[in-house]
């Protein structure tokens, strides 16, 4: 797509069932400051079978136009529906700059998207912004195993694109009055088109409970814990502050815990209010996970371990008597308030 005709920054809304996830929320923030440096539009884009509730969400998260794809076709995603509804989309108001949630389906329509256009795709970005000629955005991610940061920018062709993580960035606050042009689009897809067919959906048992992104209290593990029966105190603190238990990837390699609560690069990315990190050493590669969380609370017995260098609070000790104590504290703090 040539450079002069393409304008505004897409953020595609995915959603499960109706109901909007979300990352693609969260990318409405990072959309607008880019939209707001290239100069142009910020817009929604959502594809599915009911969507009332993803474009009244959309509006409020502050875009400016919402193209709405709706049909029977698009109840769950496919790639074929979906590729195909979003690639005319582009090939009709060709966007500058496309930002998807890096789900297992946004990085499947994500590649999609790119390979289709001839364009260049940043994937798992953790920092966005414009040049400071107003052009090219700058994609900011982790590289040679999270040991440095790489600025990626696709210079020479449009749409440029990039993947976030769902709790890479927090939600903006809702625009109030926002008024966003919607613009609908009947695009039909032939089932014949449809190779993948959906028999199911199994809630994961590892799913279940508070989800790490969506936590505002995290209680992370790692190494230093020694053995799995004693994450048990770590949830036993995560319910008392009505949060969940994460781990770094040591303890996730050990099998005490299950990958899907690994946080960091290769695991997940959290941006809770308070994050505490438990006989977690602090590698580049779990720091990665953990940089938008409000406050890190570190207890660690070594005090020359880097997770104190990025702590709000340090607490040099043995885990195993600092944790109980913590218990104990919070139990005696509550059973006060509500006597
Ligand atoms: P360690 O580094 O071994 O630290 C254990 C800590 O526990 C130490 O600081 C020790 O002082 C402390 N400790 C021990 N006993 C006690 C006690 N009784 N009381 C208090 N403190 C105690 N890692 C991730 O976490 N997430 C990722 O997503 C990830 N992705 C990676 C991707 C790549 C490509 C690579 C190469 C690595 C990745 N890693 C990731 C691994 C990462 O480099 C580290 O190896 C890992 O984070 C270390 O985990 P840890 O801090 O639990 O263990």
């Amino acid at each position: 797509m040539s450079f002069e005709n393409c304008k505004d920054v897409w953020v595609f809304i995915e959603c499960f069932r109706g109901e909007p996830k979300d990352v693609g929320l969260e990318l409405l923030g990072q959309g607008r400051k880019l939209a707001d440096g290239l100069k142009q539009d910020l817009c929604a884009v959502i594809i599915g079978k009911d969507v009332n509730d993803a474009i009244l969400e959309s509006n409020e998260y502050g875009a400016d136009k919402i193209y709405v794809v709706q049909g029977d076709e698009y109840e769950d995603y496919s790639a074929d529906a979906y590729g195909k509804a979003f690639l005319e989309l582009c090939k009709k108001y060709k966007p500058n700059t496309i930002l998807v949630g890096a789900t297992i389906n946004g990085r499947d329509l994500g590649s999609k998207i790119a390979v289709s256009l001839r364009t260049g795709l940043t994937a798992d970005c953790t920092s966005l912004k414009v040049d400071e000629d107003g052009v090219n955005v700058i994609w900011e991610r982790p590289a040679f195993g999270g040991n440095l940061y790489a600025q990626i920018i696709c210079s020479d062709t449009r749409p440029q694109m990039g993947t976030v993580r769902p709790g890479a960035f927090k939600k903006i606050d809702k625009v109030v009055g926002n008024k966003a042009t919607i613009i609908r689009e009947d695009i039909k897809v032939d089932k014949s088109e449809i190779r993948i067919k959906i028999i199911d959906f199994i809630t994961s048992i590892k799913e279940q409970g508070i989800k790490l992104e969506e936590a505002e209290y995290i209680v992370a593990g790692g190494r230093g814990m020694k053995d799995a029966k004693n994450f048990k105190m770590l949830q036993d603190l995560a319910d008392l502050l009505g949060g969940t238990v994460g781990a770094s990837r040591a303890a996730v390699d050990a099998e005490w815990v299950p990958q899907s609560k690994q946080i960091g690069q290769t695991g997940k990315t959290v941006s809770p209010k308070v994050y505490i990190a438990c006989g977690i050493s602090g590698a580049v590669q779990h720091l990665a996970g953990i940089s938008d969380s409000d406050v890190i609370i570190a207890i660690n017995k070594d005090e020359s371990a880097p997770i104190f260098e990025v702590a709000d609070y340090c607490i040099i000790g043995d885990l195993f008597e600092v944790i109980p104590t913590l218990i104990k504290e919070i139990s005696n703090l509550k059973c006060e308030c509500t006597v």
